[in-house]
This record gives C-alpha cells, sequence and structure tokens, in this order.
C-alpha cells in the first residue's frame, strides 16, 4: 500500500507554528514552558483537535494525540519530538517531528484508512533544555528515567520552578507517568550538523546518538585589587577558568574519533576591569558516541580541573547536570529507513547524531529510529537554520513510508524481542 503526503501542507503547517514566537530574522523563541510556547502548544492542540485525536497530557505537560486504529488494544506506532526551543531556535528543529506526525494522520483521515495499529503523535516539554535543565525532561519523566517530583522542582535562572510554570500555564494533566509504551518510536529530525548536506544525501538513518555529560563548576578565589596585587599571591578563578576551557579543547583533541567538548558558558565575579576575579560558574559539556571513551574523558576532565584550581590556589565545586550513555538505535528500523530510502530514490546514509533527542530516550525500553534530513550548511539552534523544501516533504514521505508498513500488524515486528 502506498500513500503520498501533502508537501505543501506540511510546509505551510511549519510555517504557522513558526509564526507563534517568531524573531527578528526568521527565527522563532519558544522556551520551554514560556507564554509563547504554550500559544505554540495550543496551536498543535488545535490540529489534534481538527484530526479528531484522543489527547492525553501528563502531569509534566507532554502531549499525545492518538489515531485509534482497529485495533486499540495493541499499543501504538508513535511517533514525536518537541516544540520548544532555543532562544534563537530555526522554524525546523523539533517542531518537523511533530508536524510531520500530523500530517501522516492527516493522509490517513482524508484517506479513510485505518491501521491495525493506533498511531499516536506526541511532542515533549522541555527537550532543549535552554531554560530548565536537564534537556529531554519530558521525555526522560514520560520513560520513567527521571522522578516527576525531580523535573517539577527544577528552577530557570530566575528562580521559577517547572511546577510553577506548568500551574501557571495550566498544563498540568492527568495521564499518568510514566506513560504508555508505544510499539516503537520513530522521530523526524533535521541533522543539525553539516554531514548530509556535504555529502549530497537526502536522508541520514541514524545508528546511535553521542552519549553527553554535561558539567558546571563553580570556581571561588579571591577578588583584589588588580594594581596592588602580585601575580604570585593571586587566588585568579578567572584564570583558572580560562586555563581550564583551554584544556578541555587539548584534551578532546587527543581523544580524538568523535570526540566533542565546549564551555559554552563562564560568568565572572565580580567582573570588573580592575578586580581579579573572585568566583566563577562555568559549563563544561563532553560528548562521544563510544561509551568507554566518554567515561575516559570525564576522568581525564577531572584530573584536569583539579590540578589546575590546586595550582592556581582556588577552590573547585563540581555539580553534574546531565550524564547520559551513548545510545544504539533499533537495527531492524534503521534498514527499513535504508530500504524505504532506497524505494523513494533517495540517498542515505547511516550516521551518528551529535545531538540528544526524545527518541534517544525511548530507545532502551522500546524499538526507536530516528530519520535526519539535511540542515543547509549545517547550521542549527540559530534563525538562519534551514532545510531545502524537498528535503522536508521527502522526510515526511519516508515516515510514512515506514509507518504504513509498521502499522498493519502482519508486517510488523519490532515489538518481537
Ligand atoms: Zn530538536
Amino acid at each position: 500500500m502506498s500513500m503520498e503526503v501533502n508537501g505543501q501542507r506540511v510546509l505551510t503547517s511549519i510555517q504557522t507554528l513558526g509564526k507563534i514566537g517568531a524573531i527578528d530574522g526568521g527565527g522563532v523563541c519558544r522556551l520551554a514552558l514560556t507564554d509563547a510556547d504554550f500559544e505554540g502548544r495550543q496551536k498543535v492542540i488545535e490540529w489534534m483537535k481538527e484530526l479528531g485525536l484522543e489527547i492525553r497530557v501528563d502531569s509534566i505537560g507532554n502531549v499525545v494525540g492518538r489515531y485509534l486504529g482497529c485495533d486499540p488494544e495493541l499499543p501504538a506506532i508513535m511517533m514525536g519530538s518537541h516544540i520548544d526551543t532555543v532562544r534563537t531556535g530555526g522554524l525546523l528543529d523539533g517542531n518537523l517531528g511533530v508536524l510531520a506526525g500530523l500530517e501522516i494522520v492527516r493522509c490517513f483521515v482524508e484517506a479513510d484508512f485505518r491501521p491495525e495499529r493506533s498511531i499516536e503523535v506526541g511532542f515533549f516539554t522541555n527537550e532543549e533544555g535552554s531554560r530548565f535543565s536537564p534537556d529531554m525532561m519530558g521525555s526522560l519523566v514520560y520513560m520513567g528515567k527521571l522522578a516527576l517530583g525531580d523535573a517539577l522542582a527544577v528552577r530557570d535562572a530566575d528562580g521559577i520552578s517547572v511546577a510553577e510554570e506548568l500551574e501557571r500555564l495550566g498544563l498540568v494533566g492527568d495521564a499518568a507517568v510514566p506513560g504508555v509504551l508505544p510499539h516503537c518510536f520513530l522521530e523526524l529530525h533535521i541533522e543539525q550538523g553539516p554531514v548530509l548536506d556535504k555529502e549530497g544525501c537526502a536522508v541520514g538513518a541514524v545508528h546511535s546518538v553521542q552519549g553527553i555529560s554535561w558539567q558546571k563548576l563553580r570556581i571561588a578565589g579571591q577578588s583584589n585589587h588588580a594594581g596592588t596585587t602580585p601575580m604570585s599571591m593571586r587566588r585568579d578563578a578567572g584564570l583558572a577558568a580560562f586555563r581550564i576551557a583551554s584544556g578541555v579543547r587539548e584534551l578532546v583533541t587527543q581523544l580524538g574519533g568523535d570526540m566533542v567538548g565546549t564551555v559554552g558558558h563562564i560568568t565572572l565575579g565580580p567582573n570588573l576591569i580592575n578586580v581579579v576575579p573572585n568566583h566563577v560558574e562555568m559549563t563544561v559539556d563532553l560528548r562521544s558516541p563510544v561509551s568507554s571513551q566518554l567515561q575516559e574523558a570525564e576522568v581525564l576532565f577531572e584530573a584536569l580541573f583539579r590540578t589546575i584550581c590546586a595550582e592556581e590556589n582556588v577552590e573547585v565545586e563540581r555539580e553534574r547536570l546531565v550524564q547520559l550513555d551513548p545510545v544504539e538505535f533499533d537495527l531492524e528500523l534503521v534498514e527499513r529507513i535504508e530500504m524505504a530510502a532506497k524505494n523513494r530514490g533517495l540517498r542515505c546514509r547511516r550516521m551518528v547524531s551529535g545531538a540528544g533527542h526524545d527518541a534517544q530516550i525511548f530507545a532502551e525500553a522500546v524499538p526507536a529510529g530516528m530519520i535526519f534530513v539535511p540542515s543547509i550548511g549545517g547550521i542549527s539552534h540559530n534563525v538562519t537554520e534551514s532545510t531545502a523544501d524537498a528535503d522536508v516533504v521527502a522526510g515526511c514521505q519516508l515516515l510514512l513510508d515506514i509507518v504504513l508498513e509498521l502499522a498493519s500488524v502482519s508486517s510488523a515486528s519490532p515489538d518481537k524481542k
């Protein structure tokens, strides 16, 4: 059986959602649990209602719409992603996976097609983690990997908690967490990196996701007069931070492979031209698709910052923010994506995801798969993030082809493991 997505309809829905929280330069800012995020949610829920989906909302604000299959007892095929964005987000990151899911349901509704299995489209709260840490918070709670109470207690930089914002916006639903396990989970997403674009591939069949380690250091030294304090008598927290940042680059380069490391946030106190800094808060983001390499990087990083802080005679405190092991996706789904791409005449390559995604949270418990489409110039988390219309539509079509295969029980085998 074959069905065609309505490309123009998908592209229009992306533009429509992108108007909510729109910012200069063509991007969008819908940080998790802000008024703009709320408005985006309302729009998507309105579309779900138009399609007659059964909607459930859980206590962390995850929303799942269900298109009932012939056998409602069978676990559903779930498609999903997120609609929150970073402060300088584009229109596609996350949104594409949710809107593609809705387009597939629209095709089913239009064709009056009832698959054996129910089809679900979900969006998960605070995937980006820009406002509340950790990222992928909603899917972690959905899958029982983060306690609801711990997630609700997280506060943003202004001291506002997840619980307070959910309450204020009326986003607390009554669906239980952990949520109902689907038959399998599929996520269409932009690559957010340059590989597909550079290699001229239309599709990426993602076989694994890099492991992530996020840590925060608080360094305490002594603030003092920049003119009168001899260099040898300083306890300069800023200098320690800069040495650590530069050390991270060396450490990561030495480890090689696909290892990457970033110091993306540093605040200095008192942050004045003529005062030796006495306080630093800094973050480190380490990633690798290889578990043992990521562990080695963490050990080396700890040795690095402890040594430097001892040398600079400053105190250091480390807080672990996120620690996610590398994830492997279901090989059968990877092969299905490759086969579906071949059938549509699309160039496809297997690849690692450098970014974290909701699908990886599902991958341990149920077969999960991800389809990547190219990001022009590899740009993402940026207002200029974009993907050629044809690639967006091709990605949706592949998702539809695969869901059609999986939704009829006879051809669907992922849960027989
Ligand atoms: Zn995303």
